[in-house]
């Protein structure tokens, strides 16, 4: 059997030290092919680059830089650069978490979502950062056990899956469901040198709400969370309920 193929890509750049140890960590698994963003593209969600034209550098072998999102590099990797389709995408690893509702704003998440969508299987880690130096140790050793694991078992449909590492030595690894914030909803509003107001969003805490199921209670218990995710966003719970709504025509 030819060894496994291995895509990875992340959404804090090239240079970003999360894509080296986790290339690091999967090269025992196969050979890996590193596609990823010329500068950061973190918070840049599932965008997919339709009116520019994307640049595309090959800077070793099997390393290649896009002027791009993530999404773009899974879709270039696999329809330009791979002359065959991976056996499995890795995206991370992220520097911050990626936890709760905060997941539909990461591009770490959406590379593993677009792989999904061609149906190749695919997992985004991203390590809990605080005070002090940052380790990707952990996350890295995990990642190859993790690989390794779906590389044997394959990935249910439609499925991906999303880990977050918690930023002390892992106590152990829990499977949680999407927990949910409880935002502050503020706005910093500052002044520029010529008087005129300019914005910042993000950066103030937020709590999130309490459920130990959820990724956040895993993370705070120092925990692995490894939260399954598919790409179907409906409701099911209340289709019946919008069907008793007047809709017709
Ligand atoms: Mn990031």
């Amino acid at each position: 059997m030819d060894p496994a193929s291995i895509l990875i890509t992340n959404d804090d750049g090239f240079g970003a030290e999360g894509l080296r140890v986790l290339e690091e960590s999967l090269a025992s698994l196969g050979s890996v092919w590193v596609v990823a963003p010329d500068r950061e593209q973190s918070g840049q969600g599932h965008a997919l680059t339709l009116n520019q034209p994307l640049r595309l550098k090959r800077v070793a072998e099997r390393h290649y830089v896009v002027q791009g999102t993530p999404t773009d590099c899974i879709y270039l990797a696999v329809n330009t650069i791979l002359s065959k389709r991976p056996d499995l995408v890795a995206s991370g690893i992220n520097r911050g978490y990626n936890l709760g509702d905060d997941i539909t704003y990461s591009g770490t998440v959406s590379a593993a979502f677009e792989a999904t969508l061609m149906a190749i299987p695919a997992f985004a880690i991203s390590q809990e950062i605080g005070e002090g130096p940052i380790s990707y140790e952990a996350a890295g050793r995990w990642s190859a056990s993790l690989a390794q694991q779906i590389l044997k078992r394959g990935m249910p449909p439609d499925t991906l899956l999303n880990v977050n590492v918690p930023r002390l030595a892992p106590k152990g690894v829990r499977i949680t469901h999407q927990g949910r914030r409880i935002y502050p909803g503020g706005v910093v509003e500052r002044r520029d040198p010529k008087g005129r107001p300019y914005y910042w969003i993000g950066g103030q805490s937020a709590d999130w709400e309490a459920d130990p199921a959820t990724d956040f209670a895993a993370l705070a218990e120092g925990l692995i969370s490894v939260t399954p995710l598919h790409l179907d966003l409906t409701n099911y719970k209340v289709v019946d309920e919008v069907r008793r709504w007047n809709l017709e025509l």
